[in-house]
């Protein structure tokens, strides 16, 4: 395994500008990705130790493949309910980056959550706002009426099982390869994101379309982003701070700093 390139934790001063930014901020959003479920112990899918890198990237028309079968694509889901993949997702716990975002949540300081995703883990956690750009893996959506059920609301006796709402084919809520983002979530996350003028990038390197033009447009609209990352990425040269380190140890420091910051505005 390739050695990672040493990461330096961010400084206090670092933490002090981005609270500085969040709190002026009229709204802000936070954009998250892989990075935050690698420390509530879910393996990422690229990468060193990634599931992909593994056993090899899934086919890219994963969508067409269930379409064309899905009887055969919900018995093989079924089938790996306890694989490397399920596993970890059911176990996993919310870890204090998470909740940190549901605390600026809390304190007004945070509106919406565009998360790539599908561990459940931002709900977990009590973040309201959300937008599950790539599915939630605890739910399953009619691909006709867009409904989301829970698991254990669908029998799942004969498949591929159908809507009880319109009888339309039912599948995982989380987004295959080739399959269109569905448009409510879509339209949802380009709505807070027009109207957004600060991003949090947080456990991502935003280079995954199109979660990663959310925080480009806000920037470009002249908004600040605001990068919370173990490692330079690709949006790093955009950013108006950028904050090296996990989100589970660095975002409880910016909650803490932004906490602060608005006492004595207020006061
Ligand atoms: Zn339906």
């Amino acid at each position: 395994m390739p050695r990672e390139k040493e990461t330096t934790v961010a400084t206090d001063q670092e933490v002090e500008r981005a609270a500085e930014l969040l709190v002026e901020a009229e709204y802000a959003i936070a954009l998250t990705g892989a990075g935050m479920s690698v420390e509530s112990g879910i393996p990422p899918f690229r990468g060193p130790g990634g599931l992909w890198t593994k056993y090899g990237e899934p086919p890219m028309n994963g969508f067409q493949i269930f379409l064309a079968d899905p009887k055969k694509a919900w018995e093989e889901r079924l089938s790996r309910q306890d694989d490397e993949l399920f596993a970890p997702l059911r176990t996993a716990k919310p870890n204090p980056g998470h909740f940190a975002l549901s605390e600026l949540e809390a304190m007004g300081l945070l509106h919406f959550v565009i998360t790539q995703n599908v561990d459940d883990l931002h709900r977990q956690a009590g973040q309201v706002a959300l937008g599950e750009i790539h599915g939630n893996f605890k739910l399953i959506r009619c691909l006709e009426c867009g409904e989301r059920f829970k698991w254990d609301e669908v029998i799942l006796e004969e498949l591929p099982p159908h809507c009880p709402r319109c009888r339309g084919l039912l599948k995982s809520d989380t987004v295959s390869f080739g399959e269109p983002i569905p448009t409510d979530v879509l339209d949802q996350c380009a709505a807070h994101a027009s109207r957004a003028d600060l991003v949090i990038v947080a456990g991502t390197s935003a280079t995954v379309y199109p979660a990663a033009g959310f925080a480009i447009e806000v920037k470009e609209h002249g908004g600040k982003l605001i990068e919370v990352n173990l490692y330079e990425s690709e949006i790093t040269q955009l950013c108006d701070v950028s904050l090296r380190g996990g989100a589970a140890v660095v975002l409880p420091r910016l909650v803490k700093a932004a906490a602060k910051r608005r006492h004595t505005t207020l006061s």
